[in-house]
């Protein structure tokens, strides 16, 4: 029985992110089963996915060709690394399709198990570039307030989660600017003077810490865990040129928008601009293996590979064969069946078109989103942008009746985001929508509005 599993859990596991000392007490909901885009927990309630798992699953959960290679890969070569002189075939052939899918800078991949490893190794590379070329100063990197590149200690720096920095002491090298967070910053100002106005911070912070000592911004195409934070469209392209005219590299952490999420192959493509180093993970493998990497630019990896000695960096399980099979049937799943472009055409904009409609809902701020990712802000006033609760209650108690529908979503701050599989077709579409406004009437009448 369920309880039973529940109280081994509380038993013996700390999960991550979570109070252990509450999780003592209230236990959790343990899944044993998943099918298309509905997960099932040991009392068989079905709720349909509204995360894709931690918005890796972009294919959902029943793909029998990606299951298959990893099995066959493991009854093949179930191990062997890349150090030193050594290869295996599955590494090679994925770091032949990465290159054929992503943008035409990228010629090289290195291979991690995570994308904050991924992140880590950026930092690396970055310092043994300008080595290499001869400005050892320039180490510096800078980021952005609540963003989110993982959670080993130089991804976690990299990130702004106030509530991580809260618990150790993040890097010296790196500092942060502003999100382009319209809804919570920019209310009252025309959303592409913000964006630009976002953007310029960056020019500010360069100039306070100085060009010469100045590595590289990194940032998301769209701040997934902050809250699906849609940059204005004047945004991104400011970023770049500040970037170019400044002698910055530029790192776009691919991790959530990577593989279709934004409608298009990267979110740099969606948002216009053209990243130096490129961080992926997650639906790479369709989350089917622990997978993460960095596509290294030609502007970077032509320094890199043209000598210098060794790059004293790797895991043991940088390209995990099994791994880099699910990852090669990922990318042919995504490529045979046109899924990126077919959602692009349909279920993305008729997913965002649905999502709209809730905008009207007495408790909805705002609703923003770009391709299968989406964030309604939970207000009390929708003018004044008065929040719903106090720290977070509003969009905590909507999620947990979401879920209670039988609707996975997940709460940041004053926001309910969702993120489901790609493949889903319109009625999933329907169902998503139909279990959320329900929440939203529940949580709108707790609140007595
Ligand atoms: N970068 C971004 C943008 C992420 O969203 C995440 C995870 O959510 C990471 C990096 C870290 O990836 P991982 O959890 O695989 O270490």
């Amino acid at each position: 029985p369920t309880s039973y599993w529940q109280d081994l859990d509380k038993a013996h596991h700390l999960h991550p992110f979570t109070d252990f000392q509450q999780y003592r007490k209230t236990g959790g909901r343990i899944f044993n089963k998943a099918e298309h885009i509905y997960i099932y927990d040991t009392d068989g309630n079905e709720i349909l996915d509204g995360m894709s798992g931690l918005w890796c699953c972009n294919l959902g959960y029943s793909q029998p060709e990606i299951t298959n290679a990893i099995s066959e890969q493991l009854q093949q070569l179930p191990f062997y690394n890349n150090f030193f002189n050594c290869s295996n075939q599955p590494a090679v052939e994925l770091a032949n399709a990465l290159v054929d899918v992503t943008p035409k800078q990228f010629n090289q991949v290195f291979f991690t198990n995570s994308g904050s490893e991924a992140n880590d190794t950026n930092i690396k590379l970055v310092h043994r570039y300008y080595d290499l070329i001869g400005k050892p100063e320039k180490k510096l990197f800078i980021s952005r307030n609540n963003a989110y590149h993982g959670s080993t200690v130089a991804a976690g720096s990299l990130g702004g989660m106030s509530g991580m920095h809260k618990q150790y002491t993040g890097l010296n090298y790196v500092h942060h600017i502003q999100q382009p967070h319209w809804f919570a910053e920019g209310a009252g100002q025309d959303k592409e003077s913000f964006g630009l106005q976002a953007a310029r911070e960056l020019e500010r912070k360069i100039d306070e810490l100085g060009e010469e000592n100045v590595a590289a911004f990194i940032a998301e195409p769209v701040q997934g865990a902050g809250g699906v934070i849609v940059p204005p469209a004047s945004y991104w392209p400011e970023i770049q040129r500040i970037c170019r005219e400044r002698d910055i590299l530029l790192i776009s952490d691919e991790v959530i928008c990577g593989f279709g999420r934004t409608g298009n192959w990267f979110g740099c493509e969606t948002f216009g601009f053209e990243p130096d180093l490129m961080t992926f993970a997650k639906a790479v493998t369709n989350g089917f293996q622990p997978l993460g990497g960095v596509m290294v630019g030609n502007k970077v990896a032509d320094v890199l590979t043209a000598g210098g000695g060794e790059f004293a960096h790797g895991l043991t399980y940088s390209g995990h064969p099994a791994a880099c099979a699910a990852g090669i049937a990922t990318l042919k799943v995504l490529r045979d069946n046109q899924i990126i472009e077919t959602a692009a055409q349909d279920v993305m904009p008729y997913f965002q078109a649905q999502l709209q409609t809730l905008v009207d809902h007495p408790i909805v701020g705002e609703v923003r989103g770009q391709g299968m990712f989406a964030a309604l802000e939970l207000v009390k006033d929708k003018s004044s942008h008065e929040r719903l609760a106090p720290d977070s209650a509003g969009a905590i108690h909507c999620r947990d009746k979401a879920i209670q529908n039988g609707l996975m979503v997940r709460a940041v701050g004053d926001a309910i985001v969702t993120a489901p599989p790609i493949i889903c077709n319109r009625r999933d579409v329907d169902t998503l929508i139909d279990r959320l406004s329900r929440a939203l009437d529940t949580t709108a009448a707790h609140f007595n509005i």
